[in-house]
């Protein structure tokens, strides 16, 4: 919101000068602070952004406003970094992340993702501590049409894994479920641990409601340090919410976004893209 604000500032001035440009470059500075963004990072960013706002003419063709605001896109979209390809290849995936965050809902659509890709899928049920768990990947499993594995009752989460990389050993790319809690405990970091290990995962990837604000950089950190997480996937970016932590996200982590969530279907997952991400993060 503070960003959008700070643009509506330029494209309500009658003309762009010095004075401007610099109150603009503040209002940044702090929307990024705010936001949780590193202050060194946010330090530099906006004396790079002030820097060329001042100095560089405009591209043919461009007015100054216009001049203004590509700057300023591009460099929140440095922030950001590159978008990571997503290998098309053997592998297997284990999701991690807090209850009701969309790691159950995301299996599912990795695994329609995966398949359209020609890859094929096997999903594991190794949620043990949400007893729904089960039934609902089993039940995406078969809306995609892909192979599954699952126990149901059984308590051991290293064992249902262990018994389905056996299972699903065909599977060019298994993605695993693992259990969630409210927050992130000692017994829960543990399983993670034993379960990465016994399917030799190549990737753990976090799942984050982008509704949670601010609260999703404290769960991604403490998921980070804890769990070796490996890329992010932001949730639920159809509502309200822009998922604004993103940009702190990418910068204290330094892991990438592979992908975002955009609805409750199994077709609404979308590699993360920067810069369409900046874009639509600016748009009002
Ligand atoms: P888990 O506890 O992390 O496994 O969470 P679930 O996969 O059960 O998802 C929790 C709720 O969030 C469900 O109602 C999902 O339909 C919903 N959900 C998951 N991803 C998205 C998304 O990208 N957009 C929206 N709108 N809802 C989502």
């Amino acid at each position: 919101d503070s960003l959008r604000a700070a643009l509506r500032k330029i494209a309500g001035a009658s003309y762009i000068d010095e004075a401007l440009i610099k109150e603009i470059v503040r209002d940044i500075q702090r929307a990024l602070i705010q936001a949780d963004v590193n202050v060194q990072l946010a330090l530099a960013i906006t004396k790079n952004l002030q820097h060329r706002a001042l100095n560089e003419t405009p591209p043919p063709g461009m007015s100054p406003r216009e001049n203004v605001v590509r700057i300023i896109y591009e460099e929140l979209v440095k922030i950001l970094g590159q978008a990571r390809e997503v290998p098309l290849q053997k592998q297997r995936i284990l999701l991690v992340g807090l209850y009701g965050q969309g790691k159950t809902t995301t299996a599912g659509k990795l695994g329609k993702y995966f398949q359209k890709k020609g890859l094929s899928v096997g999903l594991v049920a190794a949620d043990v501590h949400r007893p729904a768990a089960y039934d609902q990947l089993k039940q995406l499993s078969e809306q995609v049409n892909v192979a599954f594995y699952g126990e149901p009752g059984e308590k051991d989460a290293v064992k249902i894994a262990k018994h389905g990389v056996k299972a699903l050993e065909a599977s060019d790319v298994l993605i695993v479920d693992t259990s969630g809690r409210h927050a992130l405990e000692p017994d829960l970091i543990k399983e993670i641990e034993s379960v990465a290990k016994a399917v030799e995962a190549n990737e753990r990837l976090l799942v984050l409601d982008a509704t949670t604000g601010q609260n999703g950089l404290a769960q991604a950190e403490v998921f980070s340090r804890e769990a070796g997480v490996t890329g992010l996937i932001l949730t639920k970016l159809d509502g309200s919410a822009k998922g604004g932590v993103a940009i702190a996200v990418a910068d204290r982590l330094g892991v990438p976004i592979q992908f975002v969530g955009v609805g409750e279907a199994v077709e609404d997952l979308a590699p993360f893209e920067p810069a369409a991400y900046v874009e639509w993060l600016l748009t009002d």
